[in-house]
């Protein structure tokens, strides 16, 4: 929290973002569920999935691109493998029911291999992976993001070819909270330039790149003419796994890259770049149908443990496993209430006067 930032509650925050969609028209269980997963995303520490994408939402929907009560269309069912279209609805809703339907379904199976296109986006992956995990399941999520130009440099070009395609892979445990890995596989998440560029701070060296391929901690470049880009994090592995989730959550799932035959995004018959598209493609695995999920559990509880008495390193306070930065946060922003950089809160107040909400209505936090 800085003295520019405010401060807000989680329920203050929820109640508003849950009014604000009923307000455009969205059926107010899909409002409450799209407030829910911002704020949690915020509680979780991931502000740049948080309200913050508020702005946005609400420019999509008045552009006709978001949906807002749409739901899943089965386009493929074949057992195991299952393939709907979100159809421009609301990712925070889409991605849920089609996560539930896998979860479902793999009880049936064993194992369901998922796909999921044109969803408006997801926000959070972890979301799917943590619903995964609660029904005891195992998760992997590739993840292709379209429907607006590109921002992510591939390892040794200088120009954007892709976006942040998120990775997820969750391991549940029958005795402690599940591992949850869910990162951008760019250096930082657009949404985390974003906030740097709102506050005036520098992103972290080795992030982005300016038009000419140079290192630079300047958010700036990402926001105005010549663009430079953000890159792959951890160099060419980075951009491999980047690569994959394009290709399977991008051509597979979603039958739409980020190549440029498709145009950004229809709307009627004008191009726009402002869409946000989630592709994905999801492998969801019960331990139980391997015969080991006891032996399996005593190994992840062994390993777990492993790694958490490690030493910590010079300038760590401790080694945590994929999930617990989140957890901890939850936990702090519970307590002390969920910061906002002003700009961000002035960007969502305006985007809500905009689409003639009540002023009355804003909290004033
Ligand atoms: P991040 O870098 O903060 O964290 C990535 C992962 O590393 C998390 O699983 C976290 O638990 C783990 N981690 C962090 N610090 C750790 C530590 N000290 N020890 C052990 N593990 C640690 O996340 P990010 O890459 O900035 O991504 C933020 C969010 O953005 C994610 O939820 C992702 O799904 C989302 N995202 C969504 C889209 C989209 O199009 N919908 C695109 C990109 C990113």
């Amino acid at each position: 929290m800085t003295d520019t930032d405010v401060s807000i509650t989680a329920d203050e925050l929820t109640q508003f973002v849950a009014a604000l969609f009923r307000h455009t028209g969205t059926a107010s269980t899909t409002a409450a569920m799209v407030a829910a997963h911002l704020v949690e995303a915020n509680l979780k520490g991931h502000d740049s999935h948080g309200v913050g994408m508020i702005p946005a939402y609400l420019r999509n929907i008045s552009a006709g691109l978001l949906q807002q009560n749409a739901t899943t269309k089965v386009i493929r069912d074949n057992g195991a493998v299952v393939m709907l279209d979100g159809q421009m609805g609301f990712g925070q809703r889409v991605g849920k029911e089609a996560t539930e339907f896998a979860i479902e379904r793999v009880r049936e199976t064993g194992i369901v291999c998922l796909g999921l296109r044109n969803a408006h986006h997801l926000g959070r992956i972890g979301t799917y992976g943590e619903q995964c995990a609660a029904a005891g399941l195992i998760s992997t999520h590739y993840v292709n993001v379209v429907g607006h130009s590109p921002s992510v440099a591939p390892y040794g070009g200088r120009e954007p070819r892709m976006v942040t395609n998120p990775f997820c892979a969750v391991v549940p445990r029958d005795d402690g909270p599940p591992i949850i890995l869910d990162m951008a596989t760019s250096a930082i998440a657009l949404g985390k330039v974003r906030v740097a560029h709102h506050k005036g701070q520098p992103v972290p060296e080795g992030a982005l790149i300016d038009h000419e391929g140079a290192p630079t901690t300047n958010p700036a470049v990402l926001f105005a003419e010549p663009k430079g880009s953000l890159g792959p994090f951890g160099g060419h592995k980075g951009y491999g796994l980047a690569v994959i989730c394009e290709l399977l959550g991008g051509a597979l799932a979603g039958e739409w890259t980020a190549q440029p035959a498709h145009p950004t995004t229809k709307n009627g018959t004008q191009n726009v770049d402002h869409n946000i598209v989630n592709n994905m493609l999801v492998f969801i695995l019960d331990p139980a149908a391997t015969g080991n999920s006891q032996g399996f559990q005593e190994e992840v509880e062994a390993m777990v443990n492993y790694l958490q008495g490690c030493p910590p390193a010079a300038g760590h306070d401790r080694v945590r496993v994929p999930g617990e930065p989140e957890r901890e946060s939850l936990a702090q922003r519970q307590r002390t209430g969920i910061p906002i950089d002003q700009s961000s809160w002035s960007s969502i107040c305006r985007a809500a006067l905009k689409a003639d909400f009540p002023q009355g209505a804003i909290p004033q936090p």
